[in-house]
């Protein structure tokens, strides 16, 4: 019985079935890919977001080319780059919170007095947390938000690796345990190596306040939790679950509810059994996504190509950013700027492209600066 009716509405395996209603779609692909909560994530993202509650015919079809047209994520985030550090060249730790990762995101704009992100991610769940620093952040005020952020929710970890030296690394150790209120000696667990994955969330993360700050780089204080509450809740394909789901057992409560599982909530103990068997699965998860990253590694992308009339968007260096209006930032700026269109093919990796006149810039670009545009040209564009 795939179809069934619970309280007038029209479920299929579970999931509410939408109507085949143009309006009624694209709402719901805004509300899942351009709010807060959609976060303008990846198109596997975004589809896991929404099967988790709807249901349509070619849904999937619909979401990606959605996601492949919208505007924000094409100037806001870099082509398809496979960040370096998938590679996880750490062990898969045992237990929730007890092997995490602390990184430094720095040089946002200040905002609300912050201009650094300090991350903290479970190695195992992926689950984080972000808090933000004042620029001059020292091994004791880390401690502390250490402290008031993660330890209160937590405990203490066993390790933790970090982008840190050793030595900010040992007296963050240090300030930790004297605010614990021990005079024990531990010795201090620190990995020089850093783990690849903070380095692609932080890249994650930049790329979320950038989808929503670009116009007001200074505000992304304010959507901090936001950002954090997207991140837990995303879908995480080496894990093939989302954070939260890992750490808690469950999903995360969704924005609407029809009752679905209402009559058959689990016994205390078929949870934790439960519980169990989504850590063993998470686990085994996490080995097969390694073996396929490995594998994927060395094969490289392709370099594209483009033909006269296209429509291409232009990464700019960040000197020229400096010239072109709105980018006061470089970090939180968007990455991309068009779409123009492509004139002429000039020698063999190169184009020459229709800018607008009020652009000072030489209108030839080298490929590796250009990626294809998608989409309709109703759009509005970032001006140069
Ligand atoms: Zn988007």
């Amino acid at each position: 019985m795939l179809y069934t009716v619970k309280e007038g509405l029209l479920l299929y395996r579970d999931k509410l079935v939408v109507p085949n209603s143009p309006d009624i779609k694209k709402q719901i692909l805004t509300e899942f890919h351009t709010s807060h909560m959609g976060g303008h994530a990846g198109i596997l993202r975004t589809i896991a977001r929404i099967q988790a509650q709807f249901y349509w015919k070619n849904m999937r079809q619909d979401i990606k080319e959605y996601v492949q047209q919208c505007l924000i994520c094409q100037q806001a985030k870099t082509s398809n780059s496979v960040p370096a550090g998938l590679l996880q060249p750490l062990p898969i730790p045992d237990q929730v919170w007890e092997d995490v990762a602390m990184d430094f995101i720095t040089g946002l704009p200040n905002s609300f007095g912050f201009s650094v992100i300090m991350v903290v991610i479970d190695r195992l769940t992926k689950y984080s947390h972000f808090v933000a620093q004042k620029t001059e952040y020292t091994s004791r005020t880390v401690a502390e938000a250490f402290m008031s952020h993660i330890v209160k929710l937590h405990g203490i970890p066993k390790s933790i690796v970090s982008d840190r030296d050793k030595v900010f690394t040992s007296s963050f150790w240090q300030h930790l345990f004297k605010l614990q209120g021990t005079s024990l000696a531990m010795s201090t667990a620190y990995h020089p190596q850093t783990d690849g994955q903070s380095e692609a969330l932080n890249k994650c993360l930049e790329m979320y306040l950038r989808c929503f700050t670009f116009q007001n780089p200074k505000a992304w204080y304010k959507l901090l939790p936001m950002a954090e509450y997207w991140y837990n809740t995303a879908h995480h394909t080496s894990a093939g679950m989302t954070p939260f789901k890992a750490l808690y057992g469950r999903e995360a409560p969704t924005l609407i509810r029809y009752g679905a599982n209402a009559a058959d909530t689990p016994t205390i103990r078929d949870y934790l059994l439960q519980r169990d068997a989504i850590l063993d699965q998470l686990k085994s998860n996490l080995r097969r996504a390694q073996q396929i990253m490995k594998s994927n590694a060395d094969k490289k992308r392709k370099e594209a190509e483009f033909k006269e009339g296209d429509m291409v968007l232009v990464r700019l260096q960040p000197y020229r950013q400096h010239s072109a209006a709105l980018r006061k930032n470089k970090k939180l700026s968007m990455r991309y700027f068009g779409p123009f269109k492509v004139l002429a093919k000039v020698g063999t990796v190169a184009y020459k492209l229709e800018l607008p006149i009020s652009a000072k810039i030489h209108p030839v670009f080298h490929i590796s600066q250009l990626k294809e545009f998608k989409g309709g040209a109703d759009e509005p564009y970032i001006p140069l």
